[in-house]
């Protein structure tokens, strides 16, 4: 029994393999067919080959791709400030979200009242492997409530005194994903790296060269933390995510 399981990267994640473009009712998906460990796995660039900004990634397309692969599991891999001093370098695994976007398609269901619980909105199963994934990796993790933004503008100091009242981390690309996948009847968690405290929150300034130098070390760890949440996952799924639908429509 395969796992079949999607990996969506964020920035600083790079993993080869065959391409394989997926197409969509949204558009074509660049994606790389690769092995991690024992299992085929669907890697795809959130930003594509070149950098599309946060607040144009076409979300609906990548999790449609994933879909119609046949994954049964969505990895996602983010980067985040933090509000509440992680360690830079450190990863959070999120628990929950909170979202402040404006104009992103956020539903597959556009002309059809469906209503998706998010009681728990990630994967219990996805998430527990990458917490035991990341521990196993010898990283740093934590769990928390990310604070999507819309973007592509960093935060003010003001805003994120505001935003800390409301979650742990920031970042930019962790909604509409988190619900698109509930929609599709996904698993999935995500993996964040800290990368920078938040805006205003600075004790010490960081360098640029520090920065750049604690990314690709995370990013090296980040790589790691996949591979043995993978590895460490059930063949069987035993929540709930493939029933979200069973009881969302009016
Ligand atoms: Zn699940």
């Amino acid at each position: 029994m395969e796992k079949k399981i999607a990996v969506i990267g964020g920035t600083g994640i790079e993993i080869e393999g065959e391409a394989l473009f997926i197409d969509t009712p949204y558009g074509s998906v660049m994606s790389r067919l690769t092995k991690l460990g024992d299992e085929e796995v669907l890697f795809i660039p959130r930003h594509g080959e070149g950098h599309i900004p946060p607040h144009r990634v076409n979300y609906r397309a990548l999790l449609w791709a994933a879909k119609a692969w046949g994954a049964l599991r969505v990895i996602s891999t983010n980067t985040v400030g933090t509000m509440s001093w992680h360690q830079v370098g450190s990863f959070v695994v999120p628990a929950d979200f909170v979202e402040f976007t404006k104009s992103r398609p956020s539903t597959f269901f556009e002309e059809e009242a469906v209503h998706v619980d998010l009681t728990n909105p990630y994967c219990p199963e996805v998430r527990r492997s990458l917490i035991e994934g990341a521990n196993d990796a010898g990283a740093l993790v934590a769990t928390g409530i990310y604070v999507c933004t819309e973007g592509p503008h960093l935060e003010s100091p003001a805003t994120i005194g505001m935003l800390r009242s409301f979650g742990d981390v920031v970042g930019m690309t962790g909604y509409p994903e988190v619900v698109l996948a509930r929609e599709l009847e996904l698993c999935y968690a995500s993996i964040c790296i800290v990368t920078n405290p938040a805006a205003g929150m600075r004790r010490d300034a960081m360098s640029a060269a520090e920065i750049t130098g604690e990314m690709a070390k995370s990013a090296r760890l980040l790589r790691d933390i996949v591979g043995a949440a993978i590895s460490m996952m059930p063949e069987e799924r035993r929540c709930q995510c493939d029933r979200a639908l069973t009881e969302a429509r009016l």
